[in-house]
Order: C-alpha cells, then sequence, then structure tokens
C-alpha cells in the first residue's frame, strides 16, 4: 500500500481492502494509475439528517453516502441503519460493490450509504422518518441513472418503498428505479428478498462440487439470522443440506441432526430473537463459528473470523454471505488449512443481480415472472463463480480466492477505464 495511504486510513477493513486492490493491481502488473483511481471514492457525501422522534423531540442523526467508482454504470449500493456505522466503513463498503458489480457482470458502479441509528429501540414511525430524511438530505446525489441504493443491514423493502416515495415526491416523477429491493407492489421484483441467500446457496453448491462434497447432506453452520442468514437457511434446507446451527447477534442454537431451518426463522421473526426455542442446545456466537460442518456462512457483520478465532474453523468452505467477515489474518489461517474461501464480493452478488434484473424491468416498465428471474440469477451465479475460480486457479493458486476475485474485477474495472481515457499511460506498468 501506498505510504500516504497507510499514514491517513485507520480504520481496519478500509486499510485491509485498499492492501488487496494495491496487491491485486501490482500482481496484475498494472499502472499505479489504476490504483489511483481506486484508493477513493469518486464522491463521499456526509449529511445531517434531522428526525422527529415519538416523544416529540428532535435527534440530528448522521448519514453517509460513498459513491466508489462508476466506470461501469451508475454507483449501486445498499444502505444501512446501524449504530456503529463510519465513514471509513462505508468507503470500504463501496469498494467491495463496484468490485461485486464488476466481476458478477451487472453494468453498475459502487456505491454505499448507512445512516448511524439503531433501529431496533425505533419505532416504525421513527423508522420512516429517517428513511425519508436520508433521501431529502442526500437529494440529487441519488437518482435511477445516477446512484441506486438497496437494502442492508437493519434495512429492508419498507424502508426503500418509502425512500422511493419520498424521491418520487420531490423529484415529481415516477422514477421508482431510484432504489431496489422494494416490495412488489411498488415496482419491486419477484425473489429480490431472498435473492442474496440465493446466490449464496448456488455458490455454495458450485463450490462443494469444486471440492467433490456431496451438496445434499452436506452440514451447514449459519451465523446471522437476518435477510441472508434465514434465508440461507430455508433455501438450504429445501436443497437437502442440513443446518446444523444458526445465531444472531444475541445467541444461537444447534443440532448435530439439522434444525428445523422453518421453526427457527419463525421463531426469530416472531420474537425477534433465537432464544427460547424447545429442542435444539443454546450455543454463542463464537462456538456457532467453529461446528463440526462442511459449510460455513458467515451472514452478519464484518470482522467475524479473525487470527484469534480462524484456527478453530471447521468446515472445508466459507460462502460469505456477509460483507467482510473475514479479516487478512483469518484468511491467511483458513487458507494454511486448506479452506476455501468463496469471498463476499462473489458470494453475496446475488442480491445485486437481482436489483439489477429490477432496475431494468423499472426502466422498461415490464414484469419478469419468478422462473424468468431464477433461471437469470442461476446463470449468473454459475457463470461468475466458473470465471473467478478459473482465473484463481490459472493465475493465483499460491494465493486465496479472494484475491482471484479482486484481480479478475480489477482487470475488468481498468479494461472500461482505458476505453473511457481515464489511464493516460495505458493499463500496464
Ligand atoms: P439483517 O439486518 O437482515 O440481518 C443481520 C443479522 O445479523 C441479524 O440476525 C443480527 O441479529 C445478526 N447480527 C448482527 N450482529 C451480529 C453479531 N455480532 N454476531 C452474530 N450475528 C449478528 O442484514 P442482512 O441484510 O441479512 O445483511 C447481513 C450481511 O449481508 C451484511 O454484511 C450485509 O452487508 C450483507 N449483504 C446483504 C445483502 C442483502 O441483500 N440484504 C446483500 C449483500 C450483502
Amino acid at each position: 500500500m501506498s505510504k500516504k495511504v497507510e499514514e491517513t486510513v485507520q480504520d481496519d477493513t478500509l486499510k485491509a481492502t485498499l492492501g488487496l486492490i494495491k496487491q491485486s493491481v501490482d500482481l496484475l502488473e498494472m499502472s499505479n494509475d489504476v490504483y489511483e483511481h481506486l484508493r477513493v471514492p469518486m464522491r463521499f457525501v456526509e449529511a445531517s439528517i434531522p428526525v422527529e422522534m415519538d416523544d416529540g423531540s428532535i435527534k440530528v442523526l448522521t448519514g453517509y453516502r460513498a459513491q466508489h467508482n462508476n466506470v461501469l454504470g451508475p454507483y449501486k449500493g445498499g444502505i444501512r441503519f446501524h449504530p456503529n456505522s463510519t465513514p471509513d466503513e462505508v468507503k470500504a463498503l463501496s469498494m467491495w460493490m463496484t468490485l461485486k458489480c464488476a466481476l458478477v457482470g451487472t453494468p453498475f458502479g459502487g456505491g454505499k450509504g448507512a445512516v448511524v441509528c439503531d433501529p431496533r429501540n425505533m419505532s416504525i414511525k421513527e423508522i420512516e422518518r429517517v428513511s425519508r430524511g436520508y433521501v431529502r438530505a442526500m437529494g440529487t446525489v441519488l437518482g435511477p441513472e445516477t446512484d441506486i441504493p438497496a437494502p442492508d443491514v437493519y434495512t429492508n423493502a419498507q424502508v426503500m418503498a418509502w425512500m422511493a416515495d419520498e424521491y418520487t415526491t420531490i423529484m415529481r416523477e415516477p422514477a421508482f428505479g431510484v432504489v431496489t429491493g422494494k416490495p412488489i407492489a411498488v415496482g419491486g421484483c419477484v425473489g429480490r428478498e431472498e435473492a442474496t441467500s440465493r446466490g449464496c446457496v448456488y455458490i455454495a453448491r458450485e463450490a462443494a462440487r469444486t471440492l467433490d462434497i456431496p451438496f445434499k447432506g452436506a452440514r451447514v453452520a449459519i451465523q446471522g439470522a437476518g435477510n441472508v442468514g434465514g434465508f440461507a437457511a430455508l433455501l438450504l434446507a429445501e436443497e437437502g443440506c442440513k443446518i446444523v446451527g444458526i445465531s444472531d447477534s444475541k445467541s444461537g442454537v444447534y443440532d448435530p441432526q439439522g434444525l428445523d431451518a422453518q421453526k427457527v426463522v419463525e421463531h426469530k421473526k416472531k420474537t425477534g430473537s433465537l432464544e427460547g426455542i424447545s429442542g435444539p442446545k443454546e450455543i454463542t456466537n463464537e462456538e456457532l463459528l467453529a461446528l463440526d460442518c462442511d459449510i460455513l456462512i458467515p451472514a452478519a457483520m464484518e470482522n467475524q473470523i479473525t487470527g484469534k478465532n480462524a484456527a478453530d474453523v471447521k468446515a472445508k468452505i466459507v460462502v460469505e454471505g456477509a460483507n467482510g467477515p473475514t479479516t487478512p489474518e483469518g484468511d491467511k489461517i483458513l487458507k494454511d488449512n486448506n479452506v476455501l474461501v468463496v469471498p463476499d464480493v462473489m458470494a453475496n452478488s446475488g442480491g445485486v443481480t437481482v436489483s439489477y434484473f429490477e432496475w431494468v424491468q423499472n426502466n422498461y416498465g415490464f414484469r419478469w415472472d419468478f422462473a424468468t428471474v431464477d433461471k437469470h440469477l442461476q446463470e449468473k451465479m454459475v457463470e461468475a463463480f466458473g470465471n473467478v475460480y478459473g482465473f484463481y486457479c490459472e493465475h493465483c493458486t499460491g494465493s486465496d480466492m479472494r484475491t482471484g476475485a479482486y484481480m479478475y474485477a480489477i482487470k475488468k474495472l481498468a479494461e472500461a477505464m482505458q476505453y473511457r481515457g481515464w489511464l493516460h499511460n495505458g493499463i500496464y506498468a
């Protein structure tokens, strides 16, 4: 990493991302100009969002939007509502979106947003006011041809509907394509809600096939019981996998014979927690990551598999449903222990892929049925896995699949930058 960046970046996740981008540019023997374009967002917006709380008081929240790179198309990426969100986290997440879109072949750049708040302690009305306030604060930074948000941690289809409504009211035009992940009734796409998980399942199946592990009957542990983790549990169970454990921010459950995924997910939905389910043993998050299983799917937050606990991972495959769940130290230990890590930019790209389908349908005023969405999603996922795994085997077996994915994506981005005239001295050093 260039000295300048090392000196200014404090956040470990952003530092690690920049390190990987720089390493990939160097391994590809590309000019440092490619890295210069990718090391900072093209635009970063921080805005105050005044929100009236139910008791009449005003809270001024902070909102962020990072627009990392739009060489391939409009910025695209989720908005999270989380008390620990920081500018650097949002920047790193926007960089991953740029790589993800390039890798899977959607005509989008990378963006990401956040509001620093805890919706778990807020009423529905307060969450609605935060959602609308975000759109008012960001104003014309967003747009169906400019920057298109989607759901992320602690945001959902309802939040997207409020955001689309606020945007169309401000702009005085029906531009529902400004966000994706909307409810079907307001221009959403069938299958979008579970698309990230469905993509994860197709990727997990490809990874298992690659390692000759029978997918039917494979034992799977999942960290996170939200949108990605919850749907992944249901879909994997449908595929005949055995869900041996699942956890959320407070606790987890474990059954070596296989959990009843439907019952667990319904309990979580109804009570907001995994506690109190009759039957399975209760476990901690740490124990979940160390379960005896074939496939581990971290589907919660960043920095969960680290230098401290990676050696305990017994899974043969880690499919990163979450963004950034493995630290560089964790990655190294998993590599040394021959664990195949399918990186986030590949493993959770099903969401942005179906978001792309939603955006296309909004632009054309046309509706696809589920069979069409699923067929295209499956094709995209299988193709992307094949491309990245093939590139990794050919160019970087000494390293890991994450490096292969970064290199594959950066190659595509650099080529586009070259054609658009952003690299006056050419791609290669
Ligand atoms: P969500 O809010 O629906 O669920 C998050 C889950 O993680 C909850 O069950 C929560 O209890 C749990 N959790 C939070 N902190 C935890 C901790 N420290 N340990 C264990 N569990 C914890 O969010 P989501 O949409 O499912 O997103 C999860 C991850 O997937 C995030 O990294 C997100 O960026 C990534 N992702 C989401 C999508 C999408 O379409 N929703 C797409 C791509 C990537």
